[in-house]
């Protein structure tokens, strides 16, 4: 797991707003800081939520996908299998993943208030690492459905 210093946003476009929070100002004149984020798996992106949460915020992810307490009541609820492909750790690697899955949050952290506070069953979903990059690639925010929607049209093709 790379550290929070790893991943670099060119400091000229990271600037810290008034409420202490980074905003990331994309733009076409910087093609090197979209291949940056395009290269930044979720997991590594976590690490540095702190540092760069402007950049964080426009690709929804956050803490609430690292929260063992909410992760756990996710997977309670709805199982360890991708919600999205269906794969499941257990039954292609054998017990010593059986339960692993990333849990992904579906709320857009811009729709987020201070005072919020994560349902695990309304806003968490279990998803497979690699349906986990796709809904972050790019920092765009895939919706669960809009993926999906990808793998049927993969498969018919
Ligand atoms: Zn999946
Ligand atoms: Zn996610």
């Amino acid at each position: 797991m790379k550290s929070a210093s790893a991943i670099k946003i060119h400091p000229l476009n990271s600037e810290k707003t008034q409420n202490g929070k980074f905003s990331y100002n994309e733009s076409p004149s910087q093609p090197i800081q979209q291949e940056l984020l395009d290269y930044v798996s979720p997991d590594e992106i976590l690490e540095a939520t702190g540092l760069i949460e402007g950049a964080v915020c426009r690709i929804s992810v956050n803490s609430y996908e690292r929260n063992p307490e909410a992760r756990r009541r996710c997977i309670e609820a709805y199982g360890a299998n991708c919600c999205i492909c269906g794969f499941n750790f257990g039954e292609k690697y054998g017990p010593d993943a059986e339960g692993y899955i990333h849990v992904h949050h579906v709320r857009p952290l811009s729709k987020i208030k201070s005072d919020y506070v994560v349902d695990p069953v309304t806003d968490l979903r279990p998803v497979c690492p690699n349906c986990h990059s796709v809904l972050h690639l790019s920092g765009r925010c895939r919706s669960i459905e809009e993926v999906k929607r990808l793998l049927v049209e993969i498969k018919r093709d």
